[in-house]
C-alpha cells in the first residue's frame, strides 16, 4: 500500500472535544444543549445508530432525549411530536431517524421541523440555502464530515477536480453543493456520476479528489482511481464473512487494497467517514445552542437597552 490512511476516528474525537469545549462555555451561560432524537419501530439498524448518537451526545455534554414510538404511530401524532420539539426552548437540534415506516411520509415529516432546528440539515430549506452559498444553513452531516476530513488533512480543494459517484439527497447531492461553494476546503471543480453514467472508470479516473457515495461494494476498482488521487470511500456495506463472529463484515464501495496502492491518500472502512457523520451532528447541534443563546443574550440586552 502506498497510500497514506485518513484517520476518520482521531479527526472524529478532535470535533467530539472541541464540540465539549463548546458545551461547557455554553454551560457557564447556564445553557445545556438539547436534542431530541425521534426513533419509530425497531429496526436494528436504526436502534444502534440512535444509541451512538444519544451516548455520543452525552459524552460531549449535549443532552439527548429520546423518543421512541412504535412502529403503526399515526401521522398526526408523529407530526405532533415534530411540533412539540419545535416549540421546546430546551430543544436545539431535532433528528428524526430515517428511514421511517412506509405508511409514514418522510419528506412531510423533514419538512415539519423548524429549519432552525434542522440538525440533520436535510430541510429543503437548509439545502436550498446551503446551495446559494449561506454559510449559516445547517449541511447534512454526512458530506459535511467528508469536507471536514479533507480540510483537516490538509489536502488543497481549491481547483481541484473532486468527482463524486452518487446523487442521493442525504450524501452525493449535497456534496457537490458543498464542494462547489467559495470557501477554505472547497472551490473545487465538481463532476457528478450515477447510476447512468456513461463509462463511470474514464470519469471517476479524472478526479484528484474521489468520493464515493454508492452502496455497491467495491464498485470503484483500483484502476478506476487516478494517480495519486485522495480517496473518500462513504459506502458502509455487509458482506458476508463465516470467518466473524457476526458472520459479516463491513466494506465501503471501493476495493480498498486495489485503491491504496494508487492513491496518495485514502479513508477506510470502517473508521473513516463513519465517526465523523456523529461528530457533525454534534457539531450542528451546539451550533443551534449558541445560536439560540446569542439571540437571547442579543434580546435581553435590546429590551433593557
Ligand atoms: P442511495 O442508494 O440513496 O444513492 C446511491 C447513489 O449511487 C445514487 O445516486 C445512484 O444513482 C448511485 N449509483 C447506484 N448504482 C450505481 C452505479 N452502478 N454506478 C454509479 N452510480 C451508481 O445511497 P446513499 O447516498 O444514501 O448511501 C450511499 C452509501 O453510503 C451507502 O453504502 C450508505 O450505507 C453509505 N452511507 C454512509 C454514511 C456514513 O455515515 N458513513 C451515511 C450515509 C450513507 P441514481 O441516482 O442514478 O440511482
Amino acid at each position: 500500500m502506498t497510500a497514506q490512511l485518513i484517520d476518520g476516528k482521531r479527526i472524529a474525537a478532535e470535533i467530539r472535544a472541541e464540540v465539549a469545549e463548546r458545551t461547557r462555555g455554553l454551560a457557564e451561560r447556564g445553557v445545556r444543549p438539547g436534542l431530541g432524537v425521534v426513533l419509530v419501530g425497531e429496526d436494528p439498524a436504526s436502534q444502534v445508530y440512535v444509541r451512538m448518537k444519544t451516548r455520543a451526545c452525552e459524552e460531549a455534554g449535549i443532552q439527548a432525549r429520546d423518543i421512541k414510538r412504535s412502529a403503526d404511530i399515526g401521522r398526526a401524532e408523529l407530526l405532533g411530536i415534530v411540533d412539540e420539539l419545535n416549540a421546546d426552548p430546551a430543544i436545539h437540534g431535532i433528528l428524526v431517524q430515517l428511514p421511517l415506516p412506509r405508511h409514514l411520509d418522510e419528506r412531510e415529516v423533514t419538512e415539519r421541523i423548524d429549519p432552525a432546528k434542522d440538525v440533520d440539515g436535510f430541510h429543503p430549506v437548509n439545502q436550498g440555502r446551503m446551495s446559494q452559498g449561506d454559510a449559516t444553513a445547517f449541511r447534512p452531516a454526512t458530506p459535511a464530515g467528508v469536507q471536514e476530513l479533507i480540510r483537516r488533512t490538509g489536502v488543497e480543494t481549491s481547483g481541484a477536480h473532486v468527482v463524486i459517484v452518487g446523487r442521493s439527497n442525504i450524501v452525493g447531492m449535497p456534496m457537490s453543493q458543498i464542494m462547489l461553494q467559495k470557501e477554505p476546503g472547497a472551490n473545487a471543480t465538481v463532476t457528478v456520476a450515477h447510476s447512468r453514467t456513461a463509462d463511470l472508470g474514464a470519469v471517476t479516473r479524472q478526479g484528484e479528489i474521489l468520493i464515493v457515495a454508492v452502496g455497491v461494494p467495491g464498485i470503484v476498482r483500483g484502476d478506476m482511481v487516478r494517480e495519486g488521487a485522495v480517496v473518500i470511500d462513504v459506502g458502509v456495506n455487509r458482506v458476508e464473512d463465516p470467518t466473524t463472529e457476526r458472520g459479516y463484515r463491513l466494506v465501503g464501495d471501493v476495493a480498498f487494497d486495489e485503491a491504496a496502492e494508487r492513491a496518495s491518500w485514502i479513508t477506510p472502512v470502517p473508521g473513516g467517514v463513519g465517526p465523523m457523520t456523529i461528530a457533525m451532528l454534534l457539531r450542528n447541534t451546539v451550533r443551534s445552542a449558541e445560536r439560540t443563546a446569542s439571540l437571547a443574550a442579543a434580546g435581553t440586552v435590546a429590551a433593557s437597552g
